[in-house]
């Protein structure tokens, strides 16, 4: 009767996510559809094919434009490797004309493979947003790629297999954080062996997932998986046992650039998660009701997920939350962008990610059972960061000049 039951429920729960994955959650005018979207190759051109090249045309981009402002300039932070030489967190730093009030600080590639996005949207902004008139209210600090292994492997961690957006506090405390829900999915998200994507509990990691979810709540599952784990260094959303070369370097090199202004933006981009070709505006929960009020302000007229509705969750480390620790003396605003690739909000397209992002972990620590099943791994966890699709690359685009454009015509006035 017991497992009749859990059938039953097995079967309606599928039922469930599959309505809730066909239905559309609104947000804004910001909902996904081809036949909606400009033609813009201008935009189309910003999306390159590696770190490599993404790097170079960020440097090109922020040399250029050093040219006409006399006081930026551009740093390279050297980040420390085991398997490849040269890998740079770079930085443009073009101060507030006049005086130090306010500061924006733009960032990508904190998962590596999210690099691809974050870059083309720095460069983008770059060319359509700094100005002399901007310049005249606040500086700007764009930090390009955080996690430069990650970006240019095509993994969303860094060599380490630490997410480095759980990774980021000034205080040791977080590397004992324990987080028991993590340990009762432990196996279920971290099989062992090659990848075999043929695999019956390939096939059907679906049920799997299910079964689960019955056990738990969707909510808990979500969170206990993404919140970020500080036990199994091989797992998924392991936030390490110290912080990154490049967290202590940030910590070091722009802690006193941040320093200088009382007032910070910043906006921390990221692929993957949320609606299809939505712009997710997705801080972590803010306490402190002024500071959540001003970030409101900022962002009016478009909707915030503070972590607190059904379908997002909350992390610990995160990089956002981590700068406004460096300056606890000035009003600190953290704001993360998600643009989302495959609808991660609903029950079946959180499962599918999920699914995507295990066999990407498993194939990297036990390699795959053939070639076929490598290539296809390896194609989908791109796609789910860096979507090929020339509609959602101009939509990302799109949306990103809209929300910018009103939050610092907002920021300017605060
Ligand atoms: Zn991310």
């Amino acid at each position: 009767m017991k497992k009749f039951i859990g059938i039953v429920l097995a079967v309606f729960l599928l039922l469930l996510g599959a309505v809730i994955a066909w239905s559309t959650i609104k947000f804004h005018s910001f909902s996904f559809s081809d036949a909606e979207i400009a033609q813009d190759e201008k935009s189309l051109g910003y999306y390159l094919d590696s770190y490599e090249r993404s790097r170079d045309a960020f440097r090109k981009s922020s040399d250029d434009i050093a040219k006409k402002f006399k006081n930026a300039k551009r740093l390279t932070l050297a980040v420390p490797s085991n398997i490849y030489d040269g890998l740079t967190v770079d930085v443009l730093y073009i101060p507030q004309d006049k005086g130090r009030k306010r500061l924006l600080v733009l960032s990508s590639g904190v998962h590596g493979v999210e690099g691809f996005v974050g870059s083309a949207i720095q460069r983008m902004f770059i060319d359509d947003f700094i100005t002399a008139d901007l310049l005249d209210s606040m500086g700007v600090l764009i930090i390009h790629g955080m996690n430069p292994f990650g970006f240019k492997h095509h993994r969303r961690v860094t060599e380490n297999n630490i997410d480095l957006n759980r990774n980021c506090d000034t205080d040791e405390a977080l590397y004992a954080t324990k987080n028991g829900g993590y340990s009762e999915v432990y196996s279920l998200i971290n099989p062992k062996g090659p990848v075999d994507t043929s695999a019956f509990g390939n096939r059907f990691f679906h049920i799997k997932a299910i079964s689960n979810i019955i056990k738990a709540s969707m909510r808990t599952l979500r969170q206990a998986i993404l919140q970020g784990q500080y036990e199994y260094p091989e797992g998924v959303y392991f936030g390490g046992k110290q912080a990154e070369a490049q967290v202590k370097l940030v910590s070091k090199e722009l802690g006193r650039i941040l320093r200088q202004y009382p007032l910070v933006l910043n906006i921390d981009l990221h692929t993957g998660y949320g609606e299809r070709g939505v712009l997710h505006l997705f801080p972590n929960p803010i306490e402190d009701k002024n500071i959540k009020a001003k970030v409101e302000n900022v962002f009016k007229g478009f909707s915030i997920d503070w972590g607190d509705t059904g379908s997002f969750y909350t992390t610990t480390g995160d990089f956002s939350t981590f700068l406004g620790k460096l300056i606890s003396e000035s009003t600190y605003l953290p704001m993360t962008f998600e643009y989302g690739t495959m609808n991660s909000n609903t029950t079946l397209g959180a499962i599918k990610s999920l699914h995507v992002t295990i066999l990407e972990n498993q194939g990297h620590h036990f390699g795959y059972a053939s070639k076929a099943d490598e290539v296809r791994v390896k194609s989908n966890f791109l796609e789910m960061y860096y979507p090929t699709s020339p509609s959602w690359r101009m939509k990302v685009m799109q949306d990103t000049r809209k929300v910018m454009k009103n939050a610092l015509e907002n920021f300017k006035s605060m």
